[in-house]
């Protein structure tokens, strides 16, 4: 929606700026955790503070990460990429931590997804996909399934992300896109605007539609990427 737009706007200008600081954040950072690590091994200090120590240095790693990922490359290595390939990567990918929560990822038609070719930064969708179904995974906290649909829509592909999870109350939606909005104790906020911006960046675009107590269901529409082949192929 237009909200959305306006807030990845500016989330460009702040984004080019905060990864700039982020890059530089970072070895030092490095360098912090490994002492701090080295430090508690070696002297007889507050265990419990230790720890704390690390997993706020570890938290800080994860909010630069997020900033880093908000800059935009000058330019995107696009490349022609089959949608369904890079779904089922993905899947595989997080099947893992999905079980941890009993949660099952399902795909329709994954075997058979009809090659619907894109061009796109495959690294940079796959980041997209990977934060979409960690929010799925981290809102079904009884576990469920969570369903990946693809479809075609005239021009476009339309990736769907349904999740059976919390759901989101409508005063929490309108808040999602801010900058660092996040209910989460762990959260960092930053993952759905790295999404809306990775998606724009490929001329895309997202929607969130959610009810509360119901579950969640993630949009994304991506142009295809049409070569004559391809076309033939549609057509058929
Ligand atoms: P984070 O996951 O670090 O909180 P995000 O930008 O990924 O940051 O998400 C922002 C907020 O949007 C989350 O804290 C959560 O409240 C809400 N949210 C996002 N995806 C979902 C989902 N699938 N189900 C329920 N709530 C969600
Ligand atoms: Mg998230």
């Amino acid at each position: 929606s237009r909200e959305y737009m306006h807030q990845t706007e500016k989330l460009t200008v702040v984004g080019e700026l905060a990864a700039g600081i982020a890059h530089e954040i970072r070895n030092p950072l490095t360098s912090l955790k490994g002492f701090t690590q080295l430090l508690g091994d070696k002297i007889d200090s507050n265990q419990d503070y230790m720890d704390i120590m690390i997993t706020e240095i570890e938290r800080i790693n994860t909010i630069v990460s997020e900033l880093l990922l908000l800059a935009k490359p000058r330019k995107l290595d696009f490349k022609e990429l089959n949608i369904g390939i890079v779904l089922k990567k993905i899947i595989t990918l997080m099947e893992a931590q999905a079980n941890l929560y009993g949660v099952k990822i399902k795909c329709n038609d994954c075997e058979e997804i009809p090659s619907f070719i894109i061009h796109g930064e495959e690294n940079k969708l796959k980041q997209v996909f990977i934060n979409l179904l960690k929010n799925a995974i981290e809102a079904m906290q009884e576990g469920g399934e969570i369903t990946i649909s693809v479809q075609r829509r005239e021009k476009d592909v339309e990736i769907k992300f349904i999740d059976g999870g919390s759901g989101i109350a409508p005063e929490v939606l309108s808040k999602i896109g801010q900058p660092f909005f996040t209910t989460k104790e762990k959260g960092t906020g930053l993952g759905l605007m790295v999404c809306y911006s990775i998606v724009e960046s490929h001329q895309g675009k997202m929607d969130i539609d959610s009810k509360s107590g119901e579950g969640t269901t993630v949009s994304i529409l991506l142009p295809l990427y049409q070569t004559k082949e391809n076309e033939i192929e549609y057509t058929t």
